[in-house]
């Protein structure tokens, strides 16, 4: 178990706000391979024992700060408490990062499929592919409601700007009157699998899902379709209300 200090909290849109974290005794924090995620407790006044959850990492992988990107469901225990009471400062402990879902290949085509905050496991991918050197094609498909629920845009959008292979469409459900084609977003709709069939131009691309667990399903069942085999399908779910 670490301690972790809280350096910097930055909201990302209308429900999402980021955590950046640094090691409370000031060392090196534990390596995480891009895409894996930061098993946290915290304790809250009233609860006899620590809460746990999970967040994915969505900084560039590195060994000085932790980044989480945290979406405040308006119920939920863990998630209100990070948004209305963890302050700059506030410390909490984290187990070593973890998960499966990783870039498993530093050459290959990958295509970066999310939804709402299942952005967040993409970013530490999209991070790790820019300071890469391969130059392996990326496809990042996002898709939000409108400009005011996604998080992470400028970001996703600077790092697209400054890497001619990674390839950024992110498709808005319901735009904003604020929101501009082709600048905030591409194409009105759901991402879905016709879209990634249309925008995607590699035969043996490995795909990473993350989002609602009907959104992942959807898009499984339709690459499959595409005869996408199994093993080149990559998901991280956050449970069933992603
Ligand atoms: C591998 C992994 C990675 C994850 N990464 C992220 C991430 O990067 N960002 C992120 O935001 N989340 C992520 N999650 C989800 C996160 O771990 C939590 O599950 C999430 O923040 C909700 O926790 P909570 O304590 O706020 O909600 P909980 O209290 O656990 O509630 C869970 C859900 O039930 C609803 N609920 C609770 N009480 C009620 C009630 N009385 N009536 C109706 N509904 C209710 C809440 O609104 C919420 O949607 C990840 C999960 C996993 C497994």
């Amino acid at each position: 178990m670490r301690s972790l200090r809280l350096v910097d909290k930055i909201p990302e849109s209308d429900d999402v706000t980021s955590f950046v974290f640094e090691a409370r005794d000031g060392g090196p924090l534990a390596a995480f391979e891009p895409g894996q995620h930061l098993p946290i407790e915290l304790a809250i006044p009233g609860l006899g024992e620590p809460a746990r959850r999970t967040y994915s990492l969505s900084s560039a992988p590195g060994t000085e700060r932790y980044r989480i990107s945290v979406k405040r469901e308006p119920e939920g225990l863990v998630s209100r408490h990070l948004h209305d009471h963890i302050e700059a400062g506030a410390i909490i402990d984290a187990r070593h990062p973890a998960g499966d879902f990783m870039m498993t290949c530093n050459v290959c085509p990958l295509v970066l499929v999310s939804a709402g905050v299942g952005v967040t496991p993409m970013m530490s991918i999209l991070h790790a592919v820019a300071a890469g050197d391969s130059g392996q094609p990326v496809w990042f498909v996002h898709g939000a409601r409108d400009g005011r629920h996604h998080p992470l845009a400028n970001e996703v959008r600077d790092l697209a700007d400054n890497n001619p292979n990674i390839n950024l469409h992110v498709a808005y459900s319901r735009p904003g009157s604020g929101d501009t084609p082709g600048l905030d977003y591409h194409s009105e709709g759901r991402v879905d699998g016709a879209l990634l069939a249309d925008l995607v131009e590699s035969a043996d691309a490995h795909y990473f899902l993350s989002g609602p667990t009907r959104f992942m399903a959807d898009i499984q069942a339709s690459l499959e379709q595409q005869n996408v085999p199994a093993d080149r399908i990559h998901f991280e779910s956050f449970g069933p209300a992603g």
